[in-house]
């Protein structure tokens, strides 16, 4: 609980890690000796304001997740013999782990709605309750498990200004000269370095704004109106509400693990 309210996070697993070329998917090798979402899985679990985790992960490899996790006591073990580990990793405060979806936002509207049922609350995302508080809200952070660098200070910084602001992201400034480019590969224009922030995880929220964000862009989703990828969450918050999100230095070590050289990274930083 944090100021009252109970707080989940929703671990993204269920992306392909395409740009890693491995065979193994990315949220599953091993870091260190341990899978990789292990590493911001245990962050949360450890967190003391976190109440509950939802971890996202392809259909496919929801029994091994189970597994790896002990979540199920009845969980295959058979899937010890197609699966390098036989290790596993509990975590104590696992609410669920469902299944992702074709794109990462797909995946976390299924863990919005997973969070809707076990919260009981209704299709607009509210305690059905109409007297309801902020109190009754709660707040969502949503990680990328590629971000294996996550720490209790970062979590710390999102919970105090997803409670002060209702939407609040974890980024850090540019260090290089950014340019916008055309389909030619020609400069159009060059932002102000000052003003310019890359984006990180966790992204943090009220429920009921973030789930009445991702209703609407579901909802353009299914009648074939998105028009523009969709990378973060702060961005369904901004096109689809009028709320305001604050950007919380975090730090340049949060990398996400996306290409091979990352790993590298990530294991000097780890090893700490
Ligand atoms: O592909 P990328 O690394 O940008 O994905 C960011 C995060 O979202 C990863 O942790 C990935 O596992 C997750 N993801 C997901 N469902 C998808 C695509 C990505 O949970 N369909």
């Amino acid at each position: 609980m944090y100021e009252g309210r109970k707080v989940y996070a929703i671990v993204l697993a269920a992306g392909s890690g395409r740009r890693m070329h491995s065979k193994q998917k990315k949220q599953f090798m091993e870091i260190l000796g341990k899978p990789l979402y292990t590493w911001s899985a245990e962050q949360f679990d450890s967190h003391p304001a976190v109440d509950g985790i939802i971890i996202t992960t392809a259909e496919e490899d929801i029994p091994y997740m189970e597994t790896l996790t002990e979540f199920e006591k009845n969980a295959s073990k058979d899937i010890y013999s197609t699966c390098d580990s036989t290790k596993t990793y509990p975590l104590h405060k696992l609410s669920a782990i469902i299944p992702g979806g074709k794109e990462r936002y797909n995946s976390v509207y299924n863990g919005l709605n997973e969070i809707r049922k076990i919260e009981q609350l209704s299709e607009t995302g509210t305690a059905p309750d109409a007297n309801a508080s902020a109190g009754t809200d709660p707040i969502i952070m949503i990680h990328d498990c590629a971000r294996p660098m996550i720490n209790h200070a970062i979590i710390d910084d999102a919970l105090h200004y997803a409670a002060k602001y209702h939407a609040a992201v974890i980024g850090m400034p540019v260090k290089d000269t950014i340019k916008i480019i055309d389909e030619e590969h020609f400069v159009k224009s060059t932002p102000e370095r000052s003003s310019v922030w890359l984006m990180e995880t966790p992204q943090s929220f009220d429920f009921s704004l973030i789930f009445s964000a991702y209703s609407k862009l579901i909802q353009k989703e299914s009648e074939g109106r998105l028009m523009i990828p969709v990378t973060d969450d702060a961005m369904v918050v901004e096109a689809f509400t009028g709320a305001r999100v604050k950007v919380v230095a975090g730090t340049y070590e949060n990398i996400k693990i996306t290409t091979p050289e990352d790993i590298k990274i990530a294991e000097t930083y780890l090893s700490e």
